[in-house]
């Protein structure tokens, strides 16, 4: 490879080699998990491409091919897996200058690949009254092209599923990695073969997006003085039909107390919470739902001023993965996990199991029409052998774990080979320079998922 030569032919394609930014942007929050901080922590690509139309996308993929010059795209660097850093050096490729939303219908955005979800969202609102169906909780810097690739879902979530459920993406532009790239438009069950797949086979420029009635959302947090009762609490709200919300996330204590911070004048201690976002059409009716289940509500968004509310931050960034954020703001010992719980009764077996050394954050979520418990449990590190140990309780107990603490597709979500991932790899990115080493299926096709080994990329160790 030849990294001179490469860029010697992208023309006046914004470009960046001070070697201190080019590591920033080789970095996403892989240092929420001990495991990858210690792993990947030296991990630098060797110049950051700007490019700002799918013209120029077409160059520096051109040129990267004919050079085996490594590509990582980025859009915001919010990924939590390592997902965004060059494991094999070379480029990145910032999609960030790509932000432009393109067109907006009553039901419908089409958008750049580097749009800032809360940016789209101002436009569509302004436009037809209209909003994203659901978005990470990264909503003020993540990207449209971040979210697709890296993400799964999040805020809204709780009515609408996830990014793999058909109907949540409605169309794709993705630019390949070929002498020639091309572009190609991915429809219905095409979508799948890139979505989710870190960008290992094909560079979305653009996206389109179904949309919801945009509201008002009212944060409220109500208390229980057990968790298990706001876990009740929580899955009762999302099986409500009258109930519109767009946010049901319980969290046991000491999380409030300890690391809400800014909420803290609003909070009990030794209270359990559960954070909401309920229309303002449902406000009184939540009300009533709350005392029903005798709940403490304790905070709401709609009765405090707005200079108040400009002090605090918006309800959801104290959910998904913002509360572990919040959490190792507090106590930089302090990791994660993220698992699946079938029902409330494995939640309480392994919160009655593992107490206060897995503080229990769970995200309602809607999966094919069930109400379901997503968990983000924090978890008090000790070693990576205890965190394993945790890992494997809760699979013995019947509850998934899609484990953060690994850096490949496979490892962290569902432990086999996507095969449409990899074929369409194959087509796409024939020489497989797109980011290198995030596909186990591609370097090893017989990798043996249970054989309780860790992926290791070979190229890790060629990065200077
Ligand atoms: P990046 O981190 O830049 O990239 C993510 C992946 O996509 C990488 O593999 C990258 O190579 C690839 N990629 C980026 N752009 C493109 C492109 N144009 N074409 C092809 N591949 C591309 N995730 C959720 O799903 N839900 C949440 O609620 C959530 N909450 C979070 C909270 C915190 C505090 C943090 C740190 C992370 C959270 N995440 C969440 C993870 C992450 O923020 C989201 O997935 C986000 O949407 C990623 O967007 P990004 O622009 O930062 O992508």
């Amino acid at each position: 490879m030849s990294i001179a030569e490469f860029r010697a032919e992208l023309g006046d394609i914004p470009q960046e080699d001070n070697p201190r930014i080019v590591q920033q942007r080789s970095r996403d929050h892989y240092w929420y998990s001990p495991v990858l901080k210690a792993k990947l922590d030296q991990v630098t690509a060797e110049v950051v491409v700007s490019p700002r139309s799918t013209e120029e996308v077409k160059t520096v993929l051109r040129a990267a091919y004919k050079h085996g010059v490594a590509i990582t795209p980025r859009g915001a660097g919010t990924g939590n897996y390592g997902q965004a850093m060059p494991l094999s050096g070379g480029a990145m490729l910032n999609l960030m200058n790509m932000n432009k939303v393109l067109e907006i219908k009553p039901d419908r955005v089409r958008a750049q690949a580097g749009a800032v979800l809360e940016a789209m969202d101002h436009e569509t609102r302004a436009a037809v009254g209209g909003e994203l169906r659901f978005h990470p909780s990264t909503y003020r810097m993540a990207s449209l092209g971040g979210f697709i690739a890296g993400g799964s879902g999040g805020v809204g979530s709780v009515r609408w599923g996830g990014l793999r459920n058909l109907g949540s993406i409605l169309g794709l532009k993705i630019v390949t990695c070929e002498a020639e790239p091309r572009e190609l438009d991915l429809k219905g069950e095409d979508i799948l073969k890139v979505a989710h797949a870190y960008g290992t086979n094909g560079i979305i420029v653009e996206a389109e997006m179904p949309l919801a009635p945009a509201y008002d959302w009212v944060d409220m947090i109500v208390g229980f003085d057990h968790f298990m009762d706001a876990a009740a609490f929580a899955q009762s709200v999302a099986l409500q039909d009258g109930l519109l919300v767009k946010e049901v996330a319980p969290c046991a204590a000491p999380i409030p107390e300890a690391y809400f911070n800014r909420h803290k004048p609003y909070l009990k201690d030794g209270q359990s919470v559960v954070l909401l976002m309920v229309a303002p059409v449902s406000v009184d009716a939540m009300e009533l739902f709350v005392s029903h289940h005798k709940g403490d509500l304790v905070y709401r968004g709609d009765q405090v001023s707005d200079e108040e509310k400009r002090r605090l931050p918006p309800v959801y960034e104290l959910a998904w993965n913002h509360t572990t954020l919040r959490a190792l703001k507090v106590d930089n010992s302090i990791t994660y996990l993220q698992t699946r719980y079938p029902s409330i009764e494995h939640v309480r077996k392994i919160y009655e199991m593992l107490g206060d050394e897995l503080p229990m954050h769970i995200e309602i979520t809607r999966q094919d029409g069930e109400v379901t418990f997503a968990g983000l449990p924090l978890v008090r590190y000790t070693s990576e052998e205890r965190l394993e140990e945790i890992i494997r309780i809760h699979e013995d107990n019947g509850c998934d774990v899609f484990n953060p603490h690994r850096y490949t597709l496979e490892e962290g979500g569902m432990k086999r080979t996507d095969r449409k991932q990899l074929e369409f790899k194959r087509e796409a990115d024939p020489k497989g320079i797109l980011n290198p080493g995030k596909m186990i299926a591609w370097e090893n096709p017989d990798f043996d998922f249970n054989a309780g080994k860790v992926w290791l990329f070979d190229g890790l160790n060629t990065v200077r």
